[in-house]
């Protein structure tokens, strides 16, 4: 767990910068509800989107509520946020969501657990251990949940530097995700590096291929570690060469062309596994 004045740092240049947020739909709220925006800062969509998962598959219901955004210079109690980070709240960095706030069901009590109720709360403790569950490819435990220290109940923070919400969410510890067969979660996609195969792809990446039942109906797992080790790392093998370029045309028929929006679009994908080894 950070310290509220290390991610102040972390994310010192966002401070009071409302230019560049994602606007995101979380829970049914957000887009395209124009009124109330969901706006968080982009590198930690893919946080909000596993977030959301756990929610859904814990039957958590849709949410009234979701407060993003604190404008400045308003920062925590009203004080004022200073440029020093003094007195801002995460908010003020679009890096919280209060979700159901206040009447809908998820007060701020003001004081540390246990000294409030689960039954005066819309979150089931289940519900905050499986988000807390949640963790990035780099072992980060990306959020922080206010209701444990100060009976912020409806608060959920970003909790670690930007580095690491770039590192990608590690979807085997979100509860609920479950990708169709044969398609891939192209978030899932991005954090794989998979226009990027030469300098990125480990053994441990093709077993979550074929866990996401990303794969060749003409060869296995087996198969392709066993291109992997004949020539580790070896952009110029033949062999290496072949596959990459084939899985990179696969991948480039999977992308829409032109289509740059929200990661969190389901697309279907398959390596087809038409190589000739070497
Ligand atoms: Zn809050």
């Amino acid at each position: 767990m950070a310290s509220t004045n290390a991610k102040r740092r972390w994310w010192a240049d966002r401070r009071c910068d409302t230019t560049g947020l994602a606007s995101i739909s979380f829970l049914s709220r957000g887009e395209p509800d124009t009124v109330a925006k969901v706006l968080v800062q982009p590198e930690v969509v893919e946080i909000w989107e596993a977030v959301e998962t756990v929610l859904r598959n814990t039957e958590y219901g849709e949410a009234d509520v979701v407060g993003s955004i604190r404008h400045c210079p308003f920062g925590i109690g009203g004080k004022r946020c200073e440029p020093s980070g003094k007195n801002c709240s995460l908010h003020n960095y679009c890096l919280a969501l209060d979700i159901d706030p206040w009447g809908a069901g998820n007060p701020h009590f003001k004081r540390p657990w246990p000294m409030w109720s689960w039954s005066k709360v819309k979150f089931t403790k289940a519900q905050v251990r499986a988000v807390e569950a949640i963790r990035m490819l780099d072992k980060s435990k990306p959020l922080r949940w206010l209701g444990w220290a100060i009976g912020d109940t409806m608060h959920w923070e970003i909790d670690i530097p930007p580095a690491s919400a770039m590192s990608g969410v590690d979807w085997s510890t979100v509860e609920g995700f479950a990708p169709p067969p044969e398609t891939l979660h192209m978030a899932y996609a991005d954090t794989l590096n998979l226009n990027d195969w030469v300098s990125t792809l480990r053994p441990e990446d093709i077993d979550q291929l074929f866990a996401l039942r990303v794969h060749s109906p003409a060869s296995g797992a087996a198969h392709w570690k066993g291109l992997l080790a004949a020539h580790p790392n070896a952009a110029d093998a033949d062999a290496w060469e072949n596959f990459r370029r084939t899985t990179s045309a696969r991948i480039g028929f999977w992308q829409p062309e032109g289509e740059s929006g929200p990661a969190s679009q389901p697309s279907s994908y398959q390596i087809t596994g038409d190589i000739t080894p070497t």
